[in-house]
């Protein structure tokens, strides 16, 4: 079959590649995107804690490998939107110092080549284009920033109570920023769920959306990318192989961004090996796939026997007096924000053995917290794919003194609240939910792979916008920074003519 050309094809539609779709539709040029997955459709499981814990029906069906070699089911998601349809929409910007090198316990955190300034005008139009809600000077480590798009999101008053108490205890709580649609009913299935309503600010709702309203911009669902083909220089990519209703088709574009997720991207670019390649696409570095990154996150929940919490919606408010330095200590230690509600069946996926109205009771009367800690870039915490193209991730945490002060610091402060037990859980090694740093960005070519604008440093037509740039993972989720660098590379497209 042939397909005809189009000016520019991305792959991916997620917080990346959506992204990119909207910001370059206007251009009027021909653009395509590239989505392995299909819409997730608007139906009633959408809220539904069951489907969406026990039976996974949202989940990505495929298996990698963990550096033993055994199986695992990543917890990713491909869909139009990408997994910013799961997501909970906490839209935080870096801190001004998560942009220079920063000392933790375990090592450094590497500074970026831009700095907060350069990308604080791509922060306010993403903020605007994700609708995010927010309260500007409340947080004591946000950077020089005007005043959120939207109000922040009120608390419930359980929140409104314990933000009162923190504030007594000499903390500093500010209102979480959080990218929410009008029509949302502030639910108790937010995180983690997909939105019924499309009332949370999604790369689907924000980005695809709008950019295929356009004619000039076509949208192919269950269509993978399996390959990019270069030129004989190996200069250029001349087309991109993709698997499409049972059939692999190439299209051509003088324009190739790829926006397929850290690992996804990585491992795109490592099938793409050719003679002049031999280790993957635009890996004369040799780090393409290597630095990879998730967060340090454990769950936390404040118990009381005798305290019903009514709360619907509570993931708004978040604690960042420990983000630059634990008390009286001089390492960073990251980020306490509240959580959406924990459901029975959610609890019941870790321990089955205890019957869900038990655990129905118990998460009644608890209150959700989330601790958060930067991971540090490993050269050996990497992504390879085998020979059948099978990815594998080879990742052993670290930085986890610092996250095991952080979670104490987290247990001293409700137990001040006068909760009788803090229960924990942790994320672990397998969680990718907040993979980065596949494909870092840099201006040598020796140490990195894309250059400041995401485009590979071999490659001239060949860009990575998504989570893979980041140099360091920062302890604050990462959607909204993926948003603002894609903005600022589009404006790069534009401005140098590249369509
Ligand atoms: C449950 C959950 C909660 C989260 N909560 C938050 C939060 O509150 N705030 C926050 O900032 N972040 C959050 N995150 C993380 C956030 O969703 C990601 O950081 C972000 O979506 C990454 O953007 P991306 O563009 O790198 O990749 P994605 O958004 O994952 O998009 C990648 C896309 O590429 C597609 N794709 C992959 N391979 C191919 C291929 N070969 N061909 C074609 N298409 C392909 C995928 O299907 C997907 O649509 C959460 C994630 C999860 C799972």
């Amino acid at each position: 079959m042939t397909i005809p050309p189009y000016d520019l094809v991305i792959i991916g539609s997620g917080a990346g590649g959506g992204t990119m779709a909207r910001a370059l539709a206007d251009t009027g040029v021909k653009i395509l995107v590239i989505e392995r997955g299909d819409f997730v459709p608007q139906e009633d499981q959408n809220w539904d804690p069951d489907t969406v814990w026990r039976q996974l029906r949202y989940r990505a069906t495929e298996t990698w490998l963990d550096e033993s070699g055994a199986a695992f089911r990543p917890y990713t998601h491909y869909c139009v939107g990408g997994n910013t349809k799961f997501w909970g929409s906490v839209m935080y910007r870096l801190r001004p110092e998560d942009f220079g090198a920063l000392e933790h316990q375990d090592g450094v955190s590497p500074a970026w080549p831009i700095d907060y300034q350069t990308l604080a005008p791509y922060y306010d139009r993403a903020e605007a284009m994700y609708s995010v809600h927010g309260l500007a000077g409340s947080d004591p480590t946000e950077g020089p920033r005007g005043p959120y798009p939207r109000p922040p999101v009120p608390h419930a008053p359980v929140i409104e109570r314990i933000v009162g108490q923190l504030s007594q205890q000499g903390l500093h709580p500010s209102p979480l920023p959080l990218g929410l649609q009008d029509g949302c009913v502030l639910c108790d299935t937010c995180n983690s769920f997909p939105c019924k309503i499309h009332a949370k600010s999604d790369a689907e709702v924000c980005g695809v959306r709008p950019a295929v309203a356009r004619p000039n911009v076509d949208l192919w669902t269950n269509a993978r990318a399996r390959r990019l083909i270069t030129d004989a220089a190996g200069k250029r990519v001349e087309a991109v192989e993709v698997e499409r209703a049972g059939e692999t088709v190439r299209v051509a574009a003088p324009l190739v961004i790829v926006s397929c997720g850290a690992v996804n991207s990585a491992a795109l670019l490592l099938r793409s090996a050719t003679d002049k390649h031999p280790d993957g696409l635009a890996n004369s570095s040799g780090l393409v796939g290597r630095r990879y990154m998730a967060h340090l996150a454990t769950m936390m929940q404040g118990f009381h026997p005798l305290r019903v919490n009514d709360t619907v919606f509570q993931k708004t408010v978040a604690i960042n007096d420990f983000y630059l330095a634990g008390p009286g200590g001089r390492y960073p230690l990251g980020q306490i924000q509240s959580q959406g509600r924990t459901h029975g069946v959610m609890a019941q996926t870790v321990a089955p053995q205890i019957p869900l109205w038990a655990y129905a009771a118990w998460v009644a009367r608890g209150v959700d917290w989330l601790a958060m800690t930067e991971d540090l870039p490993r050269p050996d915490n990497r992504v390879t794919v085998d020979a059948s193209g099978q990815i594998r991730l080879h990742y052993q945490p670290n930085n986890l003194r610092a996250h095991a002060a952080l979670v104490a610091e987290a247990k001293r402060m409700l137990r001040k609240l006068g909760f009788w037990m803090v229960m924990t859980h942790s994320h672990k090694s397998k969680n990718t939910t907040h993979q980065c740093g596949t494909l870092v960005f840099g201006t040598s070519p020796r140490e990195s792979v894309l250059d400041t604008y995401c485009r590979t440093h071999d490659v001239d037509n060949l860009f990575v916008v998504d989570a893979s740039f980041f140099p360091s993972s920062a302890a604050v989720n990462p959607g909204l920074t993926i948003v603002a660098q894609a903005l600022r590379v589009a404006d790069h497209i534009r401005t140098t003519a590249l369509l």
